[in-house]
This record gives C-alpha cells, sequence and structure tokens, in this order.
C-alpha cells in the first residue's frame, strides 16, 4: 500500500512520474515520464506553471523545479538545492512554511499535446489547478488520476475496483502506458508506409442512377461538404446507400480533413506537417490508424493521452465563477423561509483544518420568483460518472435563472407544472442528476444519467420552490440547496419536523430508495448519526455525504418462494437471496462492493411452505442510563432474524471482544407485517430493518 501511496502520478495521463525505489534498487536513466512540470501555487495563491524539472531519484521527499516557467535551468530532483526553492507535490497536509508552494505535476510531453488540444488558446492552468484541487479526497492516500483507459479523470484508492478489475492490475498490465507518446519516429514510419502514390478517384458514371438518386443532382462540392460533416462510418453506409456519395471514398482532401484539427485522427497532427514535404495518401493512413490494438505501443499511448487530453479540456472551466450575493432580493419575506440541502462529500475537504486553511468556495444564491418551466443542467465528466456544473431555471415570461459553470454538455428537462421539490442523486465527488418531483407525486424523467446511484428526496419541499443556492468547487456543484416559504399551521409544521427527521425523507439511498410500502421501523435502527444529525433531532447544517444501503430479499410478490439468504455483515453490508422460481431471482448487492456470495454463510428458509421472518433480535452493548435510548447511544452487538418456526439466522456478531453489560432488544412488527430487507452502512455497524404488509401470507 506504502508504494502507491507514496507514488504520483500526472495528472494528464495518470500514469507514474515519480515512485520510492527501494535503496538497492539502480537509479534508471532519465527517461521521458520523469521530466514534468508543474502546476502550482504560491505563497500568495497565485498559481503558475513550472519550469522544466527531472526527477530521477526516489530518496528525497521534495520536488525541485524552477519556479518560473521560462527558466530554462533544467532542475534535478537530487540537486542540492535549498529547501525553500522545493514545491509540495499533490501534497496539501503540509503546514511547514517552507512547503507552502504546492500543486500538481504533469509531464513536459503529456503537456506538449495538452497544449496542442488547446490550441491556439494557451491553457488555462489556473483553472486546471482548480479542477485537480476538485478531485482530491480527504484520506492521505488517495491519489489523483484521469483514468487510464477508463475514459476520464477518476479518483483510485489502493485495491479500488473499477468496473470489476483492480486499479493495480490494470496499472502494471496495460503494457503501454509508460511508452513516449511525443517520439517521432514511429509516427515517421507510418507515414512512410502511407507515402506510395495515391491511387486516382475512380470515375462513377452517375447518369443512370441519376433518375432514381435525387442526392446525385447536388453539386459534387456540396456533396463533399455534408460528407465531411458525417462521421466516418455514417458516410460509408450512405455511400452505400447512394451512388452519389461513391466519389468521396476516393478524395484524398476527405481523407486528410480526418487528421486536421478537430478532425477524429487529429492526435496525429505531425501528419499535416509531414504531408507538405512528402506525398501522402491519406486513405491508407487512415485505414494504418484504424484499428487501436495494431498501432504501435508508442501511438497507442499517444491516442489514449490525447483522448484524456480533450476530456481535461471539457471539463475544465474557461474562467471562474464569483459568488454571487444578492441581500436585497431576500427583502424580510424571505428571512424565515425554509432550507433543504445537499452535500458532496467534497465539502469537507475544504473545511479549514488545523494544517489547511479554509478555502473560500463561489456561491450562487438566487429567488426564483416564477413558476418553473424548465431546467438545463450542464454536465462534465470525471472519470466514470457525469456531475453538473452548472443550472439554469427557466421560469414563466422568459425569466431565468443561472448557478455555476456553463461547462461541458447541456440537458434540458421540461417541467410538466411547478414542482414541489427534487430528488437528487449524487455521490462523493458531486451532484449527478436531479428529478422534479409534482405536487399529486408523480416524478420527472432523470435530468442526467439516473442509474442506480445514491439518491434523496431531502430536496422535496412539499410546497413551491422559492430560491436556489449552489455551492462549487473549480469545476462542478457540490452542495445544492432550495427554500419554501415557512409552514402556515401548527400541523404543516409538525408535518415538517417528521419529515427532516424521518431516514426515509433525509437518508441518501443505494442503490434505489425505499419506497412508500416499507416500514424502516426508524425506532429500532442503528444508524450512523453523525452523518444523519436531525435523526437525533440536531441541526441539519454539518450534514455529510454517507449513503444508506438499501435491500429487499423479496418483496410480497418473492417472499412465497425464497429459498436461500446469503450474507454477513460483519465482513461485507450485503445480502443475496434465492428463489425457487423458475426465474432467476439471485440478486448480488450492494453493487460494486467487490462482495461474493459464495463466500458468505447461507440460511435455507422454506418460502413456498409459507415461512417468514417475523421477529428481529438486537444485542446492544452499553450500561445504559434510564432515559438513554439504546438505538442512539448503544453499541450494535448482534443482531439475527427470527422465523414463524422459530429459526434464527443470524445477520451479524461484532460482541466478541466486549464484557460489559448487555442489552437485548426486540423488534416487534406492526400487525400482518413481515421482514423483508435490511439498510444500514457497509462496515459501519449500523443496522435497520424494512418490513411490508404481507397480506398475502398464510397466518
Ligand atoms: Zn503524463
Amino acid at each position: 500500500m506504502a508504494r502507491l501511496a507514496q507514488t504520483k502520478c500526472c495528472i494528464i495521463c495518470g500514469h507514474e512520474v515519480f515512485r520510492p525505489r527501494p535503496r538497492d534498487e539502480a537509479i534508471p536513466a532519465l527517461a521521458w515520464r520523469q521530466r514534468y512540470r508543474i502546476v502550482y501555487q504560491d505563497i500568495h495563491h497565485v498559481t503558475r506553471l513550472s519550469g522544466l524539472a527531472s526527477h530521477r531519484d526516489s530518496r528525497g521527499h521534495s520536488w525541485y523545479a524552477p519556479w518560473d516557467h521560462d527558466d530554462t535551468r533544467e532542475y534535478s530532483g537530487i540537486a542540492n538545492l535549498p529547501e525553500r526553492e522545493s514545491i509540495r507535490v499533490m501534497d496539501y497536509r503540509s503546514s511547514s512554511e517552507n512547503h507552502l508552494r504546492y500543486g500538481f505535476p504533469a509531464h513536459e510531453n503529456c503537456w506538449i499535446l495538452l497544449q496542442k488540444v488547446y490550441s491556439p488558446t494557451p491553457v488555462p492552468y489556473d483553472m486546471l489547478f482548480n479542477v485537480c484541487k476538485s478531485l482530491e479526497g480527504p484520506e492521505p492516500d488517495r491519489i489523483l488520476d484521469w483514468g487510464h483507459d477508463y475514459g476520464g479523470a477518476l479518483l483510485v484508492t489502493h485495491g479500488d475496483r473499477v468496473e470489476g478489475r483492480n486499479v493495480d492490475d490494470i496499472r502494471d498490465t496495460a503494457g503501454f502506458f509508460h511508452r513516449d507518446p511525443c517520439s517521432s519516429d514511429e509516427i515517421e514510419g507510418l507515414l512512410r508506409q502511407s507515402s506510395e502514390t495515391p491511387p486516382s478517384g475512380a470515375e462513377v458514371s452517375l447518369e443512370t442512377s441519376l433518375l432514381k438518386d435525387p442526392l446525385a443532382s447536388l453539386p459534387s462540392d456540396v456533396r463533399f461538404l455534408v460528407a465531411n460533416l458525417l462521421p466516418t462510418a455514417d458516410l460509408n453506409a450512405l455511400r452505400l446507400a447512394s451512388r452519389a456519395f461513391y466519389f468521396i471514398f476516393h478524395e484524398q482532401s476527405y481523407w486528410a480533413l480526418r487528421f486536421a484539427p478537430g478532425g477524429e485522427r487529429d492526435w496525429l497532427f505531425e501528419a499535416t506537417g509531414i504531408a507538405k514535404s512528402q506525398k501522402v495518401d491519406w486513405r491508407s493512413l487512415y485505414k494504418t490508424t484504424s484499428q487501436f490494438e495494431r498501432l504501435p505501443p508508442r501511438l497507442r499511448n499517444r491516442s489514449r493521452i490525447w483522448n484524456l487530453a480533450k476530456l481535461i479540456k471539457d471539463a475544465t472551466p474557461s474562467s471562474p465563477i464569483a459568488s454571487v450575493t444578492r441581500p436585497s432580493i431576500f427583502g424580510p419575506d424571505c428571512e424565515f423561509d425554509v432550507w433543504a440541502e445537499v452535500t458532496s462529500s467534497q465539502l469537507d475537504t475544504t473545511r479549514s483544518s488545523e494544517d489547511r486553511p479554509k478555502v473560500e468556495l463561489p456561491r450562487q444564491k438566487f429567488q426564483l420568483p416564477g413558476p418553473l418551466e424548465e431546467i438545463k443542467a450542464y454536465f462534465i465528466r470525471l472519470g466514470p460518472s457525469e456531475f453538473i456544473s452548472g443550472i439554469t431555471f427557466l421560469m414563466t415570461s422568459n425569466r431565468s435563472r443561472h448557478i455555476g459553470y456553463k461547462s461541458g454538455s447541456v440537458r434540458k428537462l421540461k417541467l410538466r407544472e411547478d414542482p414541489i421539490g427534487f430528488n437528487i442523486q449524487l455521490e462523493y465527488l458531486g451532484i449527478l442528476s436531479i428529478q422534479a418531483v409534482y405536487s399529486n407525486g408523480d416524478i420527472s424523467e432523470w435530468l442526467g444519467d439516473g442509474f442506480c446511484m445514491p439518491t434523496t428526496r431531502r430536496l422535496v419541499l412539499h410546497d413551491r420552490i422559492t430560491a436556489v443556492e449552489g455551492v462549487f468547487d473549480g469545476c462542478k456543484l457540490i452542495k445544492l440547496s432550495f427554500s419554501r416559504h415557512p409552514p402556515k399551521t401548527m400541523e404543516e409544521e409538525e408535518t415538517m419536523s417528521k419529515r427532516k427527521s424521518s431516514v426515509f425523507h433525509s437518508g441518501i439511498w443505494y442503490p434505489e430508495m425505499p419506497g412508500i410500502t416499507a416500514n424502516l421501523n426508524e425506532k429500532h435502527a442503528m444508524l450512523p448519526y453523525d452523518f444523519y444529525p436531525t435523526l437525533k433531532g440536531e441541526a441539519v447544517s454539518g450534514s455529510r455525504y454517507l449513503p444508506l444501503c438499501f435491500t429487499r430479499f423479496g418483496g410480497r410478490q418473492i417472499l412465497g418462494s425464497l429459498s436461500t439468504i446469503r450474507g454477513n455483515l460483519n465482513t461485507a453490508f450485503a445480502l443475496t437471496y434465492e428463489s425457487d422460481d423458475s426465474s432467476p431471482l439471485e440478486e448480488s448487492w450492494p453493487r460494486g462492493y467487490g462482495y461474493r456470495a459464495t463466500e458468505h454463510p447461507c440460511f435455507q428458509i422454506d418460502g413456498k411452505g409459507g415461512e417468514r421472518f417475523v421477529r428481529a433480535i438486537f444485542t446492544i452493548e452499553g450500561d445504559l442510563k434510564p432515559n438513554e435510548e439504546p438505538f442512539i447511544h448503544g453499541v450494535l452487538s448482534s443482531a439475527i432474524l427470527i422465523t414463524d418456526r422459530g429459526r434464527e439466522c443470524e445477520l451479524c456478531d461484532y460482541g466478541q471482544q466486549y464484557d460489559g453489560v448487555f442489552n437485548t432488544i426486540e423488534l416487534k412488527l406492526q400487525p400482518l407485517e413481515t421482514i423483508t430487507g435490511i439498510y444500514g452502512v457497509p462496515g459501519g455497524m449500523s443496522l435497520g430493518i424494512v418490513s411490508e404488509k404481507a397480506n398475502d401470507t398464510p397466518p
């Protein structure tokens, strides 16, 4: 673990710039990947790009780079320079005054490719620095990584599994990540292969087809322009459908444009220059570069890094946003408005701590006076997820309010009527998608991915929305709040406060939210109250991101065929169930936790014969004071589910080391209810029981 923890990776390609080596390992010859620049912030919070530096030695912990971009002295990591000239790399925790400069490294050759992608505009490295900071996690062994072959920026920890593969495995076996993306000999070789005399364009007679194919009557330069706007695969299809487009296939200028800036093969940008001195058969070059697997390894790495650089460009805002505070619009009428909020965990890392100064993040707050008609959200891709970077609220009479950035792609959601709130999907790094909720309980489609992500009802206010506030990091929305008018009656006030302190309403649920038929038995749930302070009646501010996993091992429909429950919450918060039905109903959960059902003990239940779970017994450690509630003040020691035949299924047993006082508590179900699921936090010694009315179960 220590190896990866200290490995520092290039922010563009994700491959190592620096890897600690054992003392006896020889220092290797300087390779392209040890020449780097650092995007850093100096002691006055000014962002700079360092001069060129190299790092071959693993023994030193400080990195040296000329502070000035134009400084032509090439510094080496082993140079005996004064400590004050160092830059702390990807480690903001250091409080030493000597290390007040800190930043993110990029290979010099990757930086050259990024400059090409941005050309003719310079790389906005101050914005890039902010994006990198936005991707940092709070754990010390987290590293910034731009996603290798996952397609974008991604934070990984040692041992993380991404799309079912171990990140370290991908690192070690990809085979070409260490190849220099700027080496020119492979490119020249490729061009030499394609520099034979280009074939002449075949003449195709159009006369016979003109009657049948109206496209043939278009002038050829118009047809050329049309073809140029199409992806190459579509042109190939069109060429088969209409002979009028056949000639394009032999048109060298068409294929040459594929390699021009903005074209699909623009990563081979040298081709345009070389073509001036020698004849290039562009069509043949297009064909040679078509199969990624058949490209020489350095070009494979270049194509990979080029695509990552494009993603970086898409995700990086072109200019910063400022806080908007208009106290005048929040007059006395709004003073008592009630706010609800969702916060990704990213906000935690920006909180001040002993060794980290507080960062002021831009906040934008607006009233939303009119009924909402449409919402437009901007999405940026970071690693496997798309995050919202900004939102525009369109109201009737053409008024609109925008919060945040306008970077990335934009998508719209037409609203059927003025909503009473929104369901929100979020994850550790930010907010993923939103869904309008209408007064009769109907919901809109998701604006965003909307697939199997932590989701919450927190922003459903059950009244019209009066104002919105967003908090943003360097590239995306990390906190979203809405407000409504204060309740008008005592009853309404009571309903609101009940909702706020219910886990059904305030929980962040994964992989899906519990439906209204699920009784969460909240009074008998051991929950992470630090993350859900309102459940204890404390203020919502400071509530943090922690999804509750929710699983039903059979709703009413499945109970009658349930045969096996497999799982143990000590090691993985997951249960699998099987049923006797002909359809395979096995469900592994929660997804993405690397849970393997076969490794866990199983409990056989005779669902077909009518056996049901009807009781739950918790054992709680702690010598509780008379008025203390065991589920808030105790520690969960064990939990078992008991069937109506008196058989016991053990869910967890944490208490082996404890020799103090135990409290045993039985969960009493509502009449006609049966246990159909559990919820809680993986590894968090937390547990809640889900029960449902089972009218169709035999008595
Ligand atoms: Zn790199």
